[in-house]
């Protein structure tokens, strides 16, 4: 029996818990895969090299992260919807004909994890997003799918902000000029790595169901404790996202959806074990 190969290519990598979750939906499937960590030099001939040997020599499907996740969208023969609107591929899957296509599991991943592990129904609800780099990119298009209000997106450089506004017809505005009311808070902002929380008006939190971090870490973000301490009804970090990604790429890999919740909570308990 051949087992199925998967990767995911990064720099770094050591840290990534791809391999871990692979295999807790592998368990779930009932099947062996071998998934494992590539660590490639960060240049596009590196990444073109590394990925042509890894599917020359069986792979069936790679995750893609920091920083080829550019690459591997320029590099893909054919594209999602997704990874078109995105502009970044974190999922590719060898075709029958041995060709690449390339998809964006990360703003799925978000709206599922608010969706199914929070139960919040976005339909009509006024979301903020802060940040405006890749992730943010990814994520407006899923949300916008849910029909929410609104979607106002606030950056720190605010040509940004309002590049993306343009592209998908939402708001902009700068952190310390917002004002108003917001259902869902999303910090995709990657300020959270140095604990530094976006300058927004602290009241926004008052009124604010969920305060989500896409960043995830041991214990509660500085944005999940502002947001906590102002007021914020709910706060979540991106771990659920981080798992839920993935289910929609093994899903894309494999034809199978694993269940996600039981995988988010053995990840939270090994990382603060
Ligand atoms: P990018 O580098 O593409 O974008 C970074 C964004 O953060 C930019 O908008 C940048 O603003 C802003 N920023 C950086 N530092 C600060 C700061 N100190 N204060 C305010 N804004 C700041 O990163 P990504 O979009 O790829 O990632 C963003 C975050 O999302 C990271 O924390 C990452 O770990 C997380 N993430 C989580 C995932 C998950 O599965 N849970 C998946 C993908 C990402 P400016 O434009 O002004 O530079």
């Amino acid at each position: 029996m051949t087992i199925a190969r998967y990767t995911v290519f990064g720099n770094p990598i050591a840290h990534s818990k791809s391999p871990q979750i692979h295999q807790y939906f592998a368990q779930q499937e009932h099947v062996q895969i071998q998934y494992t960590r590539s660590l490639v030099a960060h240049t596009p001939e590196a990444f073109q090299a590394a990925l042509k040997d890894f599917f020359e020599q069986g792979g069936q499907g790679a995750n893609v992260t920091l920083p080829f996740k550019v690459m591997a969208y320029e590099y893909a023969d054919q594209l999602s919807e997704q990874a078109c609107t995105a502009g970044a591929v974190n999922t590719l899957i060898r075709q029958q004909d041995g060709t690449l296509r390339g998809d964006n599991t990360d703003g799925i991943g978000l709206v599922h994890d608010l969706t199914h592990t929070y139960q919040l129904n976005l339909n009509n609800k006024r979301i903020l997003i802060l940040g405006a780099g890749g992730a943010a990119r990814g994520i407006i298009a899923p949300l916008l799918a849910h029909q929410p209000n609104n979607i106002t997106i606030a950056n720190r450089s605010h040509a940004k902000a309002q590049q993306l506004a343009q592209q998908f017809n939402i708001h902009a505005a700068t952190f310390t000029k917002l004002s108003g009311s917001f259902d869902v808070i999303i910090n995709a902002t990657s300020g959270s790595l140095n604990a530094e929380v976006p300058p927004i008006p602290h009241q926004l939190f008052a009124n604010c169901q969920m305060a989500y971090d896409l960043f995830y870490a041991r214990h509660a973000t500085a944005f999940m404790q502002t947001a906590a301490q102002y007021g914020a009804a709910q706060t979540a970090d991106g771990l659920g996202m981080l798992v839920c990604q993935a289910a929609q790429a093994y899903t894309l890999w494999r034809g199978f959806q694993p269940e996600t919740a039981s995988v988010i909570a053995a990840l939270r308990k090994e990382m603060i074990a």
